[in-house]
This record gives C-alpha cells, structure tokens and sequence, in this order.
C-alpha cells in the first residue's frame, strides 16, 4: 500500500530522517515506537506529505506521492490521520465536525454523508452528541470523533500520532478500544504512540526509531521478547 525508499528529512541542518525504507501492507497494523525526538512523527507526516521529505520517494497505492505533479489533495482522501490533540473544528456541532469533508469534497451528498455520520455515532455510543459544540466533550469523546471523522471519508489507511497521549487515563481505553476495533475489521493502519499493550495486542510489526533511523523492525513477540539492538532494550526496560 506504501512504499518508502531512501527517505531522508532535514529541518535546516538536522537530519531528522536517515535513509528510512519500509513498506505497509494492505491489512497491516504497524506500530512505530522510539524515544522522544527520533522522528516518529515527521516519518508518519511524510506518508502524507503533511512533511515533504528532502529526498527519496513515497509510492502510495501506485502513485508518487513525492512526484510534484501528483496531486496530493487527492490522495490524502484515501489517508485518514488522527492527532494527539483532536484538531475537531470548535465551531461547528459534532455532526457537523464529520459530515464537512465528505459534503466540501463532493464525494458524498449531504444526506448521505449525514446519514453516514450518524451511523458512526451510533457506533461509538455518542448519537447524543450530535448536536453539541466539541467544547462539551471529554477528551475521550473529542478523540472518538476525530477518528470517526477521518473514517467518514472511507479511508484505505489510518495515520495516528500519539493518538492517546493528550487523555486523562481514564479515557485512554475508550479509544484503544475503538483503533483495535478497526484492527480487527482489517484497517491498515500505522500508529506512533507508547501504549505497548496496544502494540503487543494489535500490531503485526513494529518499527523501532532512534535518531532518525529504523533501528529495528519485528514481530511483537520477538521485538518485545528478544530486542535486538542496544538502544531497543534500553528503551523498553525504560517503559516496561
Ligand atoms: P518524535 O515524533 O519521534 O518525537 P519528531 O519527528 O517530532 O520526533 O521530531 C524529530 C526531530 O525533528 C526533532 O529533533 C524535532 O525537534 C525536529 N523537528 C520536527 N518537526 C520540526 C519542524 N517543523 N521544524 C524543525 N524541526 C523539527
Ligand atoms: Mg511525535
């Protein structure tokens, strides 16, 4: 589904991005791990290309997303990205929050994308929500949401970056919860965020970054179990 060749990344002088090759697979669930700071979340925004990387080439279902004449609007239609911070409009209902880019883009008319949007709600149990300003909401509900207004589009993939690390941790199941649903409905999804629980339930491989590099990349069991490298086992006797 995406193929990443010889990305590299620099903001100036830093060399954010090392050379990084990967790929996802259509149905995969890759979690992406590392310390603060190794560019978990610059590789995730270049898939997108909410950062364009300085070199290399990012192929998404066929098309060079990095070709300058792709059009790249296009493209993230099919790529749902949800934020630490919930980024839902202030202004507008919730209702409102999940029909816009369905009904803006044309691609489904406003009953259809109403009626879509309420059958997301129903799903997540906040169908009594629909009218309320996202102000109202827990930072759990405000994540629901995000994610059901990203799946409003019909997306062939899902981005999320640390999508848990803003909660109260009271509200971090609720959503846990709702991304391995979508797991276990086949979702391709690429996820960055330090709930190993998540990563050891719901991956099938995990990327482990350090300075801008893939140092290792594995199955749960035997990332988690055997880490190879030096830095990996560091890491992980620091947060297990
Ligand atoms: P992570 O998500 O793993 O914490 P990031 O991808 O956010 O890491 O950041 C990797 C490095 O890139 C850090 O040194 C960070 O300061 C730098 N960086 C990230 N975004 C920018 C930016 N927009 N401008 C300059 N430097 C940035
Ligand atoms: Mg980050």
């Amino acid at each position: 589904m995406i193929e990443i060749k010889n990305i590299r990344k620099n903001f100036g002088k830093n060399e954010v991005l090392k050379n990084i090759n990967t790929e996802i697979k259509k149905g995969d669930k890759v979690v992406i791990i590392g310390p603060s700071g190794s560019g978990k979340s610059t590789l995730l925004r270049c898939m997108n290309l909410l950062e364009t990387p300085t070199s290399g080439s990012i192929i998404f279902q066929g098309d060079h997303i990095t070709d300058k004449k792709t059009d790249i609007n296009k493209i993230r239609q099919r790529m749902g990205m949800v934020f630490q911070h919930f980024n839902l409009f202030p202004h507008l209902t919730v209702l409102e929050n999940i029909v816009l880019a369905p009904v803006k883009l044309n691609l489904q008319t406003k009953e259809e994308a109403k009626e879509n949007a309420l059958k997301l709600l129903e799903r997540i149990g906040l169908s009594d929500k629909k009218d309320e300003y996202p102000a109202l909401l827990s930072g759990g509900q405000k994540q629901r949401i995000a994610i059901v207004r990203s799946l409003a589009m019909k997306p062939e993939i899902m981005l999320f970056d640390e999508p848990t690390s803003a909660l109260d941790p009271e509200m971090i199941g609720e959503v846990l919860k709702l991304m391995k649903d979508l797991a276990e409905e086949g979702m391709t999804m690429v996820v960055v965020t330090h709930e190993m629980g998540f990563a050891k339930s719901v991956a099938n491989r995990i990327l482990f970054m350090d300075e801008g590099q893939i140092l290792e990349e594995n199955n749960p069991q035997d990332f988690f179990s055997n880490p190879v490298h030096d830095r990996s086992k560091e890491f992980l006797s620091k947060i297990l």
